[in-house]
Order: C-alpha cells, then sequence, then structure tokens
C-alpha cells in the first residue's frame, strides 16, 4: 500500500490534465483577420446608423456566429451577448416579467439563473434538485407553483439536460413560460432535441470555465421573432431595427459584444462536438471504474440525455463508506496526488449573503430565505458534503488519465485510517 502523497508519499500524477482553453493556428488567423479587416464592431459607422444589417457591406462574424450556433441548436434566432448572466437577464426582462412575478429556479446553480429574476425587481422561488441527477426536480417544480408563477428556468446542471418532458408539461398545463439556462450545455440533447431548442428561450455562456469560450460571451436562442427583436433592441440600449440610431425604445443596456469573440467562437462552435465527444467517451469509462468504489456514485444520466456536454462530471460522496472521512479532507489529499476535484458550490442559492440581507427590490418576496433549506434537502446536502466536481478538460485527455483518477480515489479509500 503506497503512502499518500498529502503523507510525504509519491503522487499518482505530476502532470496536469489537457490545458484549457483548447486553440490553434486556426483562432489565431481569425483572430489576426479581423484585427486586419478593422472591422472590429458588428456595425460599421460610415455604413448606418441603424440596426438594419442588409445596410451593412461587411458580413459581420458576430452575425455569422448567430447563425450557425442557431442552426447548429436547430432554432431559427441567435443574439449574440456579452456573457449568460446578461442573456438570461434580457429574456426575463424582454418577457415582461416583472415586480410581484415568480420565477422558479433550481436552488442548486450558478447565482446567475436567480438574478435574472431579481433584476427585473420579479421574486425567485427555490426548487429543489434531483437526488440522483442534481438537475431540477420537476416534482419540486410544481410544489412551488403558484398564481404568480410565470417563468421557470431549469439549468441544464453540468451539461445534462433536465427532464425536459416533464418541465414543459408542467409549464403547458399551468400556462408559464420555460427559460432554459443552457451555460453548462452547448450541444448537449434531450431525446434528440437541443439544449435551449426545447423552451421559450434557451440561453448561453462563452465565459472562460464553459464548453465553448471566448474569455466572455453569451448568447440568446429562440424561435420566436417577436421575442428575437425584443432581446435584440435590449442588448442595443432600447434601439429598434430600422429606426433611428437616436431613438430608443425600451430600458436598454449595452451587452454587445467584439467581432473579435465572434470570429473566435466560430472556430470553438467547430470544434465543439468532437470534443463533447471525447468528453463523453472518457466519462462513461470513468463512470464505470468509479461505480466500484463503494462510497462515490456519479450523478446518474438520464438515458434521454445521454449525449451531453460533460461541463462538470459530478460525483456524490458518502463519507460512511469512507471511515465519515469530510469531503474537505478527501479532496485534500486526491488534491494532493495531482487531481484538482473540488466541491462546487459551498451555499445553495438562497443561502448567500445576499438572500440573508435582502440585497435587492422584488416586491412581495420572502421574509425569509433561509426557510428554503426545508424544501431543499437535497441541495442543501450537495453543497455541504456531498458534490464533488470535476472539470470538463480533464476529460478531453486519454484512458490513462481516467484511470489516474479512479486510482487516486482508491488509494485514499485504502489510506483512510491515516487521515483521521
Ligand atoms: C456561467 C453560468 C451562467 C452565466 O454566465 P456568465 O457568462 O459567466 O455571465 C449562467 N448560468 C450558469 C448555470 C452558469 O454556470
Amino acid at each position: 500500500m503506497s503512502k499518500l502523497a498529502i503523507k510525504g508519499g509519491l503522487p499518482v500524477r505530476t502532470q496536469d490534465f489537457p490545458a484549457w482553453p483548447v486553440f490553434d493556428a486556426r483562432e489565431e488567423a481569425a483572430l489576426l483577420e479581423v484585427v486586419r479587416s478593422g472591422h472590429w464592431w458588428r456595425y460599421s459607422h460610415s455604413t448606418g446608423v441603424t440596426l438594419d444589417e442588409s445596410k451593412v457591406g461587411t458580413r459581420s462574424q458576430i452575425r455569422q456566429f448567430q447563425e450557425e450556433f442557431a442552426a447548429h441548436h436547430g432554432v431559427r434566432h441567435g443574439m449574440a451577448c456579452n456573457n449568460g448572466t446578461a442573456a438570461l437577464d434580457m429574456v426575463v426582462r424582454a418577457l415582461g416579467i416583472g415586480p410581484g412575478d415568480e420565477v422558479i429556479v433550481p436552488a442548486y446553480t450558478y447565482i446567475a439563473s436567480c438574478t435574472c429574476a431579481l433584476q427585473s425587481n420579479a421574486v425567485p422561488i427555490f426548487a429543489d434538485v434531483d437526488p440522483e441527477t442534481y438537475n431540477l426536480d420537476p416534482a419540486c417544480v410544481e410544489d412551488a407553483l403558484s398564481d404568480r408563477t410565470k417563468a421557470i428556468v431549469p439549468c441544464h446542471f453540468g451539461g445534462q439536460i433536465a427532464d425536459m418532458d416533464r418541465i414543459m408539461r408542467i409549464a403547458r398545463k399551468h400556462d408559464v413560460t420555460v427559460i432554459e439556462d443552457a451555460a453548462h450545455a452547448h450541444g448537449s440533447e434531450w431525446a434528440g432535441k437541443k439544449a435551449g431548442s426545447m423552451g421559450m428561450a434557451g440561453t448561453f455562456s462563452f465565459q472562460n470555465a464553459k464548453n465553448m469560450t471566448a474569455g466572455e460571451g453569451g448568447l440568446v436562442i429562440t424561435d420566436n421573432a417577436e421575442l428575437a427583436d425584443r432581446v435584440e433592441s435590449l442588448a442595443w440600449s432600447g434601439r429598434e431595427k430600422g429606426r433611428p440610431w437616436y431613438e430608443f425604445h425600451r430600458l436598454g443596456w449595452n451587452n454587445r459584444l467584439t467581432e473579435f469573440q465572434g470570429a473566435i467562437l466560430r472556430i470553438q462552435l467547430e470544434r465543439l462536438e468532437e470534443q463533447n465527444g471525447r468528453r463523453r467517451e472518457n466519462a462513461a469509462y470513468l463512470t464505470d471504474l468509479l461505480n466500484q468504489i463503494d462510497g462515490l456514485s456519479p450523478v446518474r444520466i438520464d438515458p434521454r440525455a445521454k449525449t451531453y456536454s460533460v461541463h462538470i462530471y459530478m460525483l456524490r460522496y458518502n463519507p460512511a463508506a469512507f471511515k465519515g472521512l469530510s469531503r474537505d479532507k478527501l479532496l485534500e489529499a486526491v488534491n494532493a496526488e495531482g487531481i484538482p476535484a473540488f466541491s462546487g458550490y459551498t451555499h445553495a442559492l438562497y443561502n448567500n449573503p445576499m438572500f440573508r440581507d435582502k440585497a435587492f427590490y422584488a416586491p412581495g418576496s420572502p421574509d425569509d430565505y433561509a426557510r428554503f433549506a426545508e424544501k431543499c434537502p437535497v441541495a442543501e446536502k450537495a453543497c455541504a458534503y456531498e458534490a464533488i466536481w470535476l472539470e470538463h478538460r480533464f476529460f478531453l485527455g486519454s484512458r490513462k488519465d481516467m484511470d489516474d483518477i479512479a486510482e487516486v480515489f482508491q488509494k485514499v479509500k485504502e489510506n483512510v485510517d491515516e487521515l483521521k
């Protein structure tokens, strides 16, 4: 039995996993082309002070990217923007959701999934996630519905699509809108349908950690032309297509991105499916290995969601099977062996200080957000001791990398007495 690295032994791995982002001469050439063109912004000042793109001579990189990304996800309209947070905010605003309205969001997700409601002074209502998948639990959504519910925002967590059959059924029955937070789910599918194509709209992020990136970036997809126009208007300070440049129709912001980002994202999209395929293959292999270690359960992947992006590979940890070793101590030992696994979110969303301090204006908001803890035991448990995250870049490597991950967990388990 070899000695744990954290106790001075040799680590299982000394090499890092594949670096992220992945790029080569194609991104470099695309970027250089934009630099040299002098066309750094989607519209050219000389061709028109209007949102009418037919007046723009050069084919914008962003515009082409929007079309390519939307087509890839099987929808008609794509509107690029500066980040995924803005994408969610704009959809909520464009739908006219506002004060007094409620928006159902998972308790276990990134903060932007719920601040999109608060930015419009609407109330986020937290629903628990499924204990096996960590995705929004449809039964909890039903429980969270009220006559003020206007929208449901499922996040396709870790890249696995939430149960859209049941969520869409609930939404139709109660006449509420579904906004898919697909920030983890570029290219993911649910029974053959792509992320973001099933609800009223889907939002994506191209922030550095996501499966496609330009450092920052975001995008909204929808089949609804009217919604698409409103979102575009919101990203353009409230301007409208075909109207004078200095005429404003709604409360908007500048949520635009640059042609540099558009050019890089076009190449990143070309890489997406091959990379996701590699991630899936490695993830499936690792799951078989880890399922043999009592106390580690990779989240269940629904057969309808098998084609997924593996944005985060999530494990559920049962300390009892490791003689009560805490997750933090386990991860310290695992990190020392050369596997930078981590614990992910430390707070169910409603436990963040901003909810305790009510650092927002949302009329009709619950007096005490901490009370959601009773309704969200799975999110509580995931944050407290259960969830372990592995980054998607680990899965761009080889089977040997997967063998190492499993070996490390096995080694720590065998030496658990040393860690107490
Ligand atoms: C990253 C992320 C976002 C927001 O994306 P940004 O581009 O960072 O603003 C939204 N939702 C989830 C679940 C995310 O992980």
